[in-house]
């Protein structure tokens, strides 16, 4: 039996090395897609308000680009490791091969507490940031994104900084930006909009009528509350269940999801809206809805808790909510699972849409955004699909089979083998 992953880099080698036996993958082409090609480690130095110097660290993993730039967000948290950083830039590398944006994959992070920051101090850091690796990317090389704790402001900052280091304005080096210099339109609710045209696709695969659906949903942050007002608003499902970190509440009448978003603005949670009974995280998941949506953190289905899953098919938004081992008997038991990196790609799609725009400087309208996303999503569900029922494994594994064939492909017609 095969050593247990002590990291979560050591996970991401090992799903990688599963797939590559089904795919019976030249063992060159495995030992290339198995390491990142390179990674940066800085030192920043921030002069932070009280006059004092501080020293932040900082990465950026390139993982593969045998398809094009390296593509993948910058995450600001204390607890970054450069071992996060490595997995997140390997599963880029697979996003983007799945739903066939032409880049690679990579990520970046800085260990700092922005919470504890002012405004200035984040502002510093984040040109410091861009100083120490500005060499390392650009528009054809490596664009960088929002994630954890980073925003479309810190965005504006990092291009302003790279364009200055240039001499001139290059708002194509990085993506999730403010609207006023070169952002997209539709970027907002890309991810949670391109989930819900797989959950149309996985609905067609599985016969379901979703205008009398049932749905709920796990967070109601910015993917969580735009799944719920798209699934109310597109499909006409009935959301009977949301929640937060403070808990769920629950209403098998359906929530109408603007007021339940008012009631969060004013009360800082979902929970206590008038017209529901509060329920815990756990109720919610194992509740016998139609479409179960994870979208708040990583291993909340586990095998543990797996064997009670009722819903029909899961849209997993959020990154790594199932376990492999979980994801395993929700295989077995029937339920449909719309693994991570094919159900939350939408957001890597309109960022691809808007580098695209940035390059072109020519913008598109709302609809058209909303267009081809549908038609990237949905072509990228049934390529996913297709493969899940030619080979009978799961869609997580499908999802895998897919991506790694695209970039083995590009690499082995590269020329570096
Ligand atoms: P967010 O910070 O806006 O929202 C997170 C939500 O999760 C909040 O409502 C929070 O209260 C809730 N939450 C936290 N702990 C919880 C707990 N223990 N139980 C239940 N709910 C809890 O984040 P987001 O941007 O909506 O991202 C959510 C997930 O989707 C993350 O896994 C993220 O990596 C993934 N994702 C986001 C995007 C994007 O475009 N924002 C793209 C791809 C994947």
């Amino acid at each position: 039996m095969d050593k247990k992953p002590s990291s979560l880099f050591e996970s991401a080698q090992a799903q990688l090395d599963e797939v590559a036996r089904m795919l019976n993958l030249e063992p060159s082409i495995h030992a290339i897609l198995r390491e990142p090609m390179r990674e940066v480690q800085v030192s920043i130095p921030v002069k932070m308000d009280d006059g004092q110097t501080k020293v932040f660290k900082g990465f950026r993993v390139q993982y593969n680009n045998a398809r094009g730039p390296f593509k993948g967000g910058i995450r600001f948290h204390p607890d970054e490791t450069i071992d996060t950083i490595r997995a997140l830039a390997a599963w880029m590398t697979w996003k983007c091969a799945v739903v066939n944006a032409p880049f690679g994959g990579g990520k970046g992070g800085v260990i700092c507490n922005p919470k504890e920051m002012s405004r200035g101090e984040l502002e510093g850091l984040s040109r410091g940031y861009i100083d120490a690796i500005w060499e390392f990317i650009g528009p054809d090389k490596d664009i960088p994104a929002p994630d954890v704790y980073t925003n479309p402001q810190i965005m504006g900052w990092m291009m302003d900084e790279y364009s200055k280091l240039k001499g001139y304005y290059s708002p194509q080096v990085i993506t999730g930006k403010p609207l006023a210099i070169g952002g997209s339109l539709g970027r907002v609710d890309a991810t949670a909009r391109g989930a819900v045209f797989t959950i149309i696709e996985a609905a067609k695969h599985l016969n379901i009528d979703l205008s009398t659906a049932t749905a709920a949903i796990q967070g109601y942050g910015n993917v969580g509350s735009n799944a719920s007002l798209l699934i109310h608003d597109m499909l006409g499902s009935k959301i009977i269940a949301v929640s937060d970190s403070k808990g769920g509440i629950y209403n098998k009448h359906g929530l109408e999801p603007r007021n339940v978003l008012q009631h969060k603005e004013k009360t800082g949670s979902v929970i206590n809206f008038p017209e529901a009974e509060n329920i815990s995280n756990d109720q919610l998941l194992e509740l016998g809805v139609t479409i179960l949506c994870p979208a708040a953190l990583e291993n909340v289905i586990t095998e543990e808790n797996a064997p009670r899953i009722k819903a029909k098919m899961v849209a997993a938004l959020a990154n790594g909510p199932i376990t492999p081992e979980a994801d395993e008997v929700l295989n077995h038991s029937g339920v449909f699972v719309i693994p991570d990196f094919l159900c939350n790609a939408g957001g890597v799609t309109v960022s691809y849409f808007e580098w695209v725009q940035s390059l072109d400087k020519y913008y598109w309208d709302e609809e058209e955004i909303h267009r081809q996303l549908n038609k990237s999503m949905t072509k990228a569900f049934r390529d996913v699909l297709t493969e899940s029922l030619k080979r009978k494994v799961s869609m997580r594994i499908a999802a895998y089979i897919v991506a790694v064939a695209r970039v083995a492909e590009a690499v082995r017609l590269r020329g570096w083998v």
